[in-house]
């Protein structure tokens, strides 16, 4: 049974292809598996999971110490929290019962409903949930997502509920931002009841898809970093990857891309054509991390924050999504900043101290969250300064290309995923598609 690595694998003989030297003198045949995973996030996870459990030879290679990608836990100060508020947006009960046996029933119910702020109160449900359903219009949808919500929910809700939401977010005008994107963020991603949470936090749902690979005889291996996927002819030979000690050279037939198309198509050898790989925009996220001198500052897990004078966009407090993660008397706020990384965005071009101040500031007043802001200490900020691209139909070609032509690779299976779930289902899918592809090969 193979397990959870860091390093290992032979040093790499480039002149004697297939074989490699073990201590300068002996060779050995390359290793040979059914198929590579690139990325343990939710989608290499997801993927690696299925493959094992089909009996699969498969190796995840993970570039990080750690497992979990953006769904990981940190810990600081006594406090546990995740790289953004991380909802599993679960839609039937065979997910929810697949979430329980991966976990081993380390689950539970948080019945706290996605809320938003209004007129600077907390009111219970999602923007568009406040939807005067009397006035829906139902009219030619357009590839906008202006069009798409509009003609779903009429121009004026749109215009004075979801607008300055979404807007804040993606940085992009809604005539700008894709329909499909508006529909994903505003009606797909929903919890309207509340949701199932890991006890831990998102990052123990990863620790416990890594250690079920391993268990079903899979490999997943830290500390991996993919520099080369090698094609031959329109076809995956292998990857070379970089471990703490070692190169790794690993033959496969079969690729899952659990990172972002564009980075994963820079690894192809030889190198893939610059309209493969053109310059995308990115949007960043600076994630402000609060402690907050009294037990709880609000009842809810996630709140979305429309106003413009909060540099937050989406605010989430632990402790209401699972009492372990804020096991003592106080409590913390992690507050998700959207910007672009320059130096001349308002928010990412603040230092950590100057932005957490603001963050306070800002659930002082106008919030009212907090009575004054000596309350709150500034536990950490995390900076993501390419979280996803701007999601602006004038970059749509950018965005697409290099997913487009690295599909073209006979052997490279995509997992894009702009969810948990999602990614995990999408890692799933790259798994049949890999089984489907060996057994008509068989
Ligand atoms: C602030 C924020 C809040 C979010 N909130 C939610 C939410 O509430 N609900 C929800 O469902 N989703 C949410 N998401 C989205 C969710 O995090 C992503 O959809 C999901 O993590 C995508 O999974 P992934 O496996 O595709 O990628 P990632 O999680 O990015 O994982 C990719 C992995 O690949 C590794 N890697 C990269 N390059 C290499 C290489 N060359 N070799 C080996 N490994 C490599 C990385 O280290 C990483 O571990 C949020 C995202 C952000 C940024």
């Amino acid at each position: 049974m193979a397990s959870i690595t860091q390093g290992g694998g032979p040093p790499a003989s480039p002149d004697v292809p297939g074989w490699l030297p073990i201590r300068g003198t002996k060779l050995r045949r390359m290793e040979r598996v059914d198929a590579v995973v690139l990325g343990a996030g939710p989608s290499g996870l997801g993927a690696g999971l299925a493959l094992a459990r089909e009996g699969a030879k498969v190796v995840v290679l993970e570039a990080s110490q750690t497992v979990g990608g953006l769904c990981v836990t940190r810990r600081s100060n006594g406090f546990a929290y995740d790289v953004g508020g991380h909802i599993p947006f679960v839609r039937d009960d065979a997910r929810r019962s697949w979430l329980g046996e991966v976990l081993d029933g380390e689950l539970h119910w948080v019945d706290r409903p996605v809320s938003c702020i209004v007129d600077g109160a907390i009111t219970p449900g999602r923007y568009l949930d406040r939807r005067p359903t009397a006035q829906q219009t139902l009219g030619a949808h357009d590839e906008t997502a202006f069009g798409e919500l509009g003609s779903r929910f009429g121009a004026t809700f749109v215009d004075d509920a979801m607008r300055p939401y979404l807007e804040k977010i993606d940085g992009v005008p809604l005539e700008k931002i894709p329909g499909t994107r508006a529909i994903k963020l505003m009606v797909d991603q929903a919890a309207p009841d509340g949701f199932w949470f890991p006890n831990e936090g998102i990052g123990q749902l990863m620790d416990a898809m890594a250690h079920a690979i391993t268990a079903a005889g899979g490999e997943v291996a830290t500390a991996h970093r993919a520099q080369a996927i090698n094609v031959s002819s329109g076809r995956v030979m292998g990857i070379t990857a970089d471990g703490p000690r070692h190169r790794r050279d690993v033959a496969t037939e079969s690729i899952v891309v659990g990172i972002p198309a564009g980075p994963a198509a820079r690894l192809v050898q030889p190198a893939a054509p610059p309209f493969a790989t053109p310059e995308v925009a990115m949007r960043a996220v600076c994630i402000v991390y609060l402690g907050i001198d009294q037990r709880s500052v609000t009842d809810q897990a996630w709140i979305q924050v429309d106003h413009p004078d909060v540099p937050f966009s989406r605010a989430f407090e632990p402790r209401n999504w699972s009492e372990r993660l804020s096991p003592r008397e106080e409590t913390m706020l992690g507050l998700e900043c959207y910007c672009q990384a320059d130096g001349d965005d308002p928010i990412w071009s603040l230092d950590d101290d100057a932005l957490g101040q603001a963050c306070a500031a800002a659930a002082a007043d106008p919030l009212g969250w907090i009575a004054h802001v000596e309350l709150a200490s500034l536990i950490e900020v995390v900076r993501m300064p390419r979280a996803y691209p701007v999601p602006d139909l004038d970059q749509l070609p950018e965005i697409s290309a290099a997913g487009q032509w690295l599909s073209q690779i006979d052997g490279v299976h995509l997992a894009p995923g702009a969810a948990v779930i999602e990614a995990i289902e999408a890692g799933e899918r790259a798994a049949e598609r890999v089984i489907g592809a060996g057994r008509a090969g068989a």
